[in-house]
């Protein structure tokens, strides 16, 4: 490929990072959360290099196929479960794990005439109210669960947290009570912990955690840096510059002429843009690597180029290396100045770019 901006994925981070999640929680087993292309990173790249990892979740069937079809054997977790009957049988012949959160879900498998009984998970609604059982209708589910033929005996509790990233939220506390008051008296596997909980609240590890961003070297606190920690970047987006402008005083910069020189400088062009997942709504400032010297964004994301203030690099040449993020430039700094969060950064990198592995 001639055109110089590529993901380079850092699978020793990867592998160093699941190893961090176990140090973490060294009591509990771990659903590693490979959705949505495992966060832009590669479902089946991941899955691969998380090989340590005691299940998998998922989002759809679809993400499931790959990763059979990739001879990935270990257990996977539908994490939103079937959506229609005819999904079950899918579910059945690759062997899936299955998250059941409504009542539909819960009537199409009474219905059903399978070969086998299928491990489930049961999603309580503890207060997030998006997926789940309401509380109320807990106890009721959990009987139809224990009777139902096509279920497992072994079946499992979860829940998800809404504010886990924050540090003194009393809804998570209240999320706790409830799950727990739900879980009394029974003997079988829970799971409440997304990354943010791992990190944040040991008392919730329980038997399983669902570490999702956090294994990519992410962290999920806005007041808490990956490096602090010690978890590593897996994806580095790079480019080139594949200009130098020489501009004067006064002169504007990119689409809308939003930028204009406080002084003659350089500004460099870069071949990368919205086009390849970088954000549009990056603001003027937004840091960016020019030859690991830190630099700043000036002026908008074009589809295909980014325009770099090169007064901090002012030897750069064309062919020069540019981070966009990852390594020493972590995604979270530049989701802050894009007004988003770093899951869509990493989950928005376009498939047209190259990838490269690394480690
Ligand atoms: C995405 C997801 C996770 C992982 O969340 P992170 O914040 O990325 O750790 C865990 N559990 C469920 C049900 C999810 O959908």
């Amino acid at each position: 490929m001639t055109r110089p901006s590529r993901v380079v994925i850092d699978k020793q981070a990867l592998k160093h990072n699941l190893q961090r999640v176990r140090e973490l929680a060294p009591h509990s087993k771990i659903m590693a959360i490979i959705k949505a292309d495992a966060y832009g990173h590669g479902l089946v790249r991941v899955a691969n290099t998380l090989s340590d990892a005691d299940a998998f979740g998922v989002a759809c069937l679809e993400e499931a196929e790959q990763l059979r079809s990739a001879s990935i054997t270990a257990p996977i977790v539908l994490l939103e479960g079937p959506h229609k009957a005819v999904d079950l049988t899918s579910i059945v012949q690759l062997q899936l794990e299955i998250i059941i959160h409504n009542e539909f879900q819960l009537e199409i498998l009474e219905q059903a005439t399978l070969d086998k009984a299928l491990q489930v998970w049961v999603k309580i609604d503890t207060g997030m109210h998006r997926l789940g059982f309401p509380l109320e209708k807990a106890a009721e589910v959990l009987k139809r669960v224990e009777s139902c033929k096509n279920i497992k005996p072994s079946f499992r509790l979860m829940t998800h947290l809404a504010t886990a990233n924050e540090n003194d939220n009393p809804l998570t506390k209240q999320q706790l009570d409830n799950f727990k008051q739900v879980c009394f008296g029974l003997d079988v596997e829970k799971t409440i912990a997304n990354s943010a909980a791992v990190i944040n609240f040991p008392e919730m590890h329980d038997e399983w955690i669902r570490p999702g961003l956090m294994l990519y070297g992410v962290s999920p606190m806005t007041d808490r840096h990956a490096q602090e920690l010690r978890l590593k970047p897996v994806m580095t987006l790079e480019s080139e510059l594949i200009t130098i402008q020489r501009l004067k005083k006064g002169e504007p910069v990119g689409y809308g002429a939003t930028w204009r020189c406080p002084e003659d400088m350089p500004v460099g062009v870069v071949a990368a843009g919205y086009g390849d997942g970088f954000p549009r709504h990056a603001k003027s400032g937004t840091p960016v690597l020019v030859n690991d010297v830190r630099c700043a964004l000036i002026g908008r994301a074009s589809m295909d180029m980014l325009t770099i203030d090169l007064r901090n690099q002012p030897q750069a040449k064309i062919g020069d290396r540019v981070v966009l993020w990852g390594e020493s430039l972590p995604v979270e700094e530049i989701a802050h100045y894009a007004d988003t969060i770093p899951y869509e950064l990493l989950c928005g990198v376009h498939k047209r770019l190259e990838f490269i592995e690394r480690g």
